[in-house]
């Protein structure tokens, strides 16, 4: 079985994930892998303390994609990917969280799978998970729920592919990633579905970094756009909130 900090072969390239942005989150295979490779291909939401850990010498491809801002595409990061596999590198792809959450490690994955590259894939923490507890809030609580539902904010536009009703009766707690922009909609939605407006919701932005905060609210709130999410954000809809204990600023 592959081992995942062992050193990297010539033409080989690591999935990797960085979490939330915490460089005390950065697994140590992580850590093991960026001060030892050729080059970085980072994404946005890979923080610049986590940038700082790896070896002065590797190059730094930034690989954009945030908030659909002209970014390169997906397509162009596979291919370099590829292209610097064939070169010989010793390939980091970083990505936040985890790689395979909302993070398209799959599709990456398989198009190197199709050129017969080595990989490896390095999990990470995803702020799905980290960003709630950051701020003090259990995803899964025995008083509230035994089961929970990671989302994107996107599916809450107009073309949805989910059965909200269905979403809103099967899991008590609701995680929503990229949620920042579409909130009122999310909230209208969960409204719509059945969900009372006084139930509680969190908006944890940029966890792990300098900025982080957390807002708590309301759907009825948010709906009003009286609760205001800013990317990156992660979005806690449910009763977990209530059992928030902000132990991060408690003196
Ligand atoms: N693969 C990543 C998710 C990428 S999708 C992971 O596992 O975490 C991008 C979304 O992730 C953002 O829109 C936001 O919802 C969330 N996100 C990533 N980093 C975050 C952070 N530090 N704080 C809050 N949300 C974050």
């Amino acid at each position: 079985m592959k081992s995942l900090d062992s050193p990297l072969e010539a033409g080989e390239v690591a999935l990797v994930g960085a979490g939330p942005g915490d460089a005390n989150l950065l697994t140590f295979a992580a850590h093991k892998l960026l001060s030892d490779c050729d080059v970085i291909v980072y994404d946005a939401l890979v923080s610049d303390e986590i940038l700082a850990l790896a070896n002065d010498k590797a190059e730094r491809i930034c690989a954009g994609k945030r908030g659909g801002r002209a970014s390169t595409s997906q397509e162009d990061i596979c291919q370099t990917l590829i292209d610097l596999a064939k070169a010989n590198k010793r390939v980091v792809r970083l990505k936040g969280g985890d790689p395979f959450v909302f993070g398209r490690g799959g599709e990456e994955m398989r198009a190197l799978a199709a050129e017969n590259i080595v990989f490896r894939v390095i999990p990470g923490i995803t702020s799905g998970i980290a960003a709630p507890a950051l701020a003090g809030i259990p995803v899964t609580d025995r008083t509230t729920n035994a089961t929970l539902a990671f989302l994107t904010g996107h599916e809450a536009s107009e073309n949805s592919r989910m059965d909200w009703t269905a979403l809103v009766k099967a899991f008590p707690v609701l995680v929503f990633y990229m949620g920042a922009k579409n909130l009122p909609k999310i909230a209208t939605r969960l409204i719509d579905a059945g969900l009372p407006v006084n139930t509680s919701v969190a908006i944890i932005h940029a966890a792990g970094t300098n900025h982080e905060s957390c807002e708590t609210g309301t759907l009825r709130e948010a709906q009003s756009k009286q609760l205001i999410a800013k990317s990156p954000a992660i979005v806690v809809v449910g009763d977990v909130v209530d059992c928030r204990i902000d132990w991060r600023h408690k003196t």
